[in-house]
């Protein structure tokens, strides 16, 4: 029997199928078999998936716009090899810490195309921006742009200018979970439209800093597109600059009945907003973070208990140390048992974590296809802000990450171990 990536929904990545055995297989790789080699929780990465998104968004930007780079959002996914295939895509790099800089210059990105954000970077983070030589640093409020003037008259020597942007708030809230829309007008990030004319008339003096353009990034998980439209003309009203930088926030579908606008039309969205608002001559940066590398992950996990409560609960390896989301914004994600995906699924349950919360709970009211222990569970749609927000709650050592392509599997960061559980300790 082969079956085709048709009766999988369309979250799981491009290429994903049910395989000659009746299993999941993800980017030419048998999940089972994934799951048996490199243990579980796991996230595994098609590479293939996030290499085919990171293209399309080039393609859609270069087919209406010259002058443009798109940033990878890097806290969806700080890994070096995430940071390393995107480089090699030819984006450009989105941080928003010391770290995340550190992460994307090891993973070969040319410190000229990242760019820095933060709503309260430290002074050592803004000495480590500058002496990288970043592209630009993202200015969020007046007592960075002290701070930032003053470390640059320090750091910056031969006549060096540094190339900022401002931050700004446009007042446009997308509508998504609180915890992840930032555009509002009381947020804590950037600056509103009146801070923000104080702000650029600050920055016309200054004797080390360029203010080259603006920056604003309205919320994440957003299906909607007037939201970004509306936030391009806003910003407009403060002036002419050479560079727009429009942040991310394009949502992605986690469930299949899910049909988020497709990155062509957003892009045109965007662009021609642009071009009606600010002029086509801009330099024009474009920030996703989810839409490049969500779909191209799933997490396995391994049925360690099935208890029939009043509800049935199956519990796994995993839980909120991998994938914390459920937990902080109510996310809702899909699951089936890898062994058979194409088995009727008529058990109603909860899909559980392992983790001493009785909000642990990874898919709440799913249906699985007889679940037992042993069996492996995919849960598509991980790749974005999963490793990220990773932790070490109950002592459970991180997951590892695996990317596969072409039926080969390369383990690109490994699982830790108890050892590094207490790594840091010195007492
Ligand atoms: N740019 C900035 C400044 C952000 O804060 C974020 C996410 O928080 C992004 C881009 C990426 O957002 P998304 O992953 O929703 O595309």
């Amino acid at each position: 029997m082969s079956v085709t990536a048709a009766t999988l929904s369309h979250v799981y990545p491009l290429g994903s199928r049910v395989n000659e055995r009746g299993r999941l297989e993800i980017g030419g790789c048998d999940a089972v078999e994934l799951a048996r080699e490199f243990g579980t929780p796991v996230y595994v990465v098609a590479e293939d998936d996030m290499r085919a998104r990171a293209r399309s968004f080039m393609d859609a930007v270069a087919a209406r716009h010259a002058d443009f780079d798109v940033l990878f959002a890097s806290k969806a996914f700080p890994c070096t090899a995430v940071y390393r295939l995107l480089a090699e895509e030819g984006l450009a790099c989105d941080v928003a810490s010391g770290g995340e800089l550190f992460l994307a210059l090891r993973g070969g990105f040319d410190p000229a195309r990242i760019y820095f954000h933060g709503n309260a970077k430290s002074d050592s983070e803004i000495r480590e921006a500058l002496t990288a030589g970043v592209g630009h640093i993202v200015i969020d409020s007046l007592d960075e742009l002290a701070r930032l003037e003053g470390i640059a008259a320090a750091v910056l020597d031969g006549g060096r200018r540094q190339e900022v942007l401002i931050r700004v708030t446009p007042g446009v809230a997308g509508n998504t979970h609180h915890a992840i829309s930032t555009g509002q007008t009381d947020s804590k990030f950037g600056f509103g439209i009146d801070a923000a004319r104080e702000a650029i008339a600050r920055l016309r003096d200054a004797p080390h800093l360029d203010l080259v353009g603006l920056h604003f990034h309205i919320g994440s998980q957003l299906l909607e597109l007037e939201p970004f439209r509306a936030a391009v003309r806003t910003i407009a009203s403060l002036g002419d600059f050479p560079v727009y930088n429009v942040g991310g926030g394009l949502g992605v579908a986690y469930g299949s009945a899910d049909q988020p606008p497709a990155i062509a039309d957003y892009v045109e969205a965007v662009v021609s907003t642009v071009h009606a608002e600010l002029g086509a001559d801009k330099r024009l940066l474009l920030e996703p973070g989810r839409t490049l590398v969500a779909n191209s992950t799933v997490t396995l996990y391994t049925v360690q208990t099935v208890k029939r409560n009043v509800s049935t609960w199956v519990a796994v390896d995993g839980g909120m140390s991998d994938n914390l989301r459920p937990m902080l914004y109510g996310s809702k994600y899909e699951a089936l048992v890898a062994d058979r995906p194409l088995a009727p699924a008529n058990d109603p349950c909860h899909l559980a974590g392992k983790h001493c919360e009785s909000g642990d709970v990874i898919v709440r009211d799913v249906s699985l296809a007889d679940p037992v222990t042993g069996d492996v569970i995919a849960t598509p749609v991980t790749g974005a802000y999963g490793y990220s927000l990773a932790n070490n709650y109950n002592g459970v050592p991180r997951a590892p990450v695996i990317f596969c392509r072409e039926g080969e599997a390369r383990v690109v960061v490994r699982r830790e171990s108890y050892e590094d559980l207490a790594a840091r300790d010195v007492g």
